[in-house]
């Protein structure tokens, strides 16, 4: 049947065209459609296909066929007759974008390989970003250079040709990355900058690119793989940025250029009152523990501590209780006063008391988790009422000690 004539081979700006249909067949529920000539890009060369409609109905996949053929995938059965004349229609935003991305893509290759010798080896455009893998490490300080290179280029409002030559031909060309291709070949031409062979769709002029800009870089098999936007995507990527830039600083109370600085003091207070936090715990808990032993209760012969704390976790609750059971002869059962509820149960090394045990039962009717040695342990996350959860492990306390 021959190659289906690619329309966008020659015009990448045509959005509308009328042609025949050459196959229809269904497809895994859906209907593929050959067309005997096309502006649909497929998948290919890491270029996502393009979407539109034939007739009214949406193309939702296009792909290359094995012979040179164009599917275009619509949901549903078929509805088309072969030789049936329908007219197709690109959907010319995402197009648009996926040129823009594109053409950048190698402007930028082309500048990292002249001016960092970093050749490109792998290319990638998705629906949010677009990478460039590259064939030796750099950082993204390193690729300025080569960025503002890329951008001279777009704003020099370059022309980007498409020629098509012979493989032989191809062989006395410098091309930027030798084609493995046999036969006919599509070469991209972008003034001064790139040849490269390549079949996917460019703007005509490097000023349509609008900008470039490198996002990320990261370390990939060896090499970088480097992130991009171009054009619309750029303008986004800025938009969002200065969203965030402005909320921080109004946040922080400093200019732009300050934001980094204001972050770092920040964390540096942070960790000092972190530790003038635990400082004042400890103290507390010491005073706490004084007034605690007070409200004790003998029980069998020990004296049981039960109280409610505010303001602790279950880490300081312990730091309390280990004060208290360091005299002979005490138990005692702290609870946190916010739901969920903290507990802490310990007892001095004379009690025949196991702590883990009372943990044990008060986790199991809460569904909490818990843990430690029979002289200390401890629960967290208790969905319950801190008074209940104090009677419960009170009770628990007590029985065993009456025993
Ligand atoms: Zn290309």
């Amino acid at each position: 049947m021959g190659d289906t004539h690619r329309l966008y081979y020659t015009d990448s700006r045509l959005t509308e065209f009328t042609t025949h249909v050459v196959t229809v067949k269904p497809a895994e529920g859906r209907t593929a459609i050959r067309l005997e000539q096309t502006a649909f890009y497929p998948t290919s060369g890491g270029q996502p296909h393009d979407t539109g409609w034939i007739e009214d109905q949406p193309v939702v996949d296009v792909v290359d066929g094995e012979d040179g053929s164009v599917w275009h995938i619509v949901d549903g059965s078929p509805t088309l007759a072969m030789g049936e004349t329908v007219a197709g229609r690109i959907d010319w935003p995402r197009r648009f974008d996926h040129m823009q991305q594109h053409t950048g893509q190698h402007i930028l290759s082309a500048e990292l390989a002249r001016l960092l010798g970093a050749q490109t080896v792998g290319f990638h455009l998705g629906v949010e970003a677009a990478t460039i893998d590259l064939d030796r490490s750099l950082v993204l300080e390193d690729m300025a250079v080569a960025e503002l290179a890329a951008n001279a280029v777009v704003w020099d409002d370059r022309p980007v040709d498409v020629r098509f030559v012979t493989a032989e031909e191809a062989t006395r060309l410098e091309l930027r990355k030798p084609s493995r291709r046999s036969g006919r070949l599509r070469l991209v031409e972008i003034a001064g900058c790139d040849l490269s062979a390549c079949g996917g769709t460019h703007v005509a002029r490097t000023g349509s690119v609008g900008v470039i800009g490198v996002t990320t870089s990261e370390r990939y098999k060896g090499g970088t793989r480097v992130g991009f936007v171009c054009g619309d995507r750029a303008l986004r990527v800025f938009q969002s940025l200065r969203h965030q830039v402005r909320r921080s600083v109004t946040l922080l109370s400093v200019g732009p250029t300050e934001l980094a600085d204001a972050v770092e003091r920040g964390q540096q207070e942070r960790q000092a009152q972190r530790r003038v936090v635990r400082a004042l715990r400890e103290r507390l808990a010491s005073t706490d523990a004084a007034e605690l032993v007070a409200t004790g209760q003998s029980v069998g012969g020990a004296t049981v501590v039960l109280a409610t704390r505010s303001g602790h976790d279950a880490k300081s609750l312990m730091s309390i209780a280990v004060r208290l059971v360091r005299a002979p002869g005490h138990v005692v059962v702290l609870v946190s006063d916010t739901r969920p509820v903290s507990l802490v149960v310990s007892r001095s090394a004379d009690v025949d008391l196991d702590a883990n045990a009372v943990i044990g039962e008060v986790t199991a009717r809460w569904d909490a988790r818990g843990g430690g040695r029979r002289d200390l342990a401890q629960a967290g996350g208790l969905d319950a009422d801190p008074s209940e959860v104090l009677a419960t492990a009170g009770t628990l306390v007590t029985e065993s000690l009456a025993r």
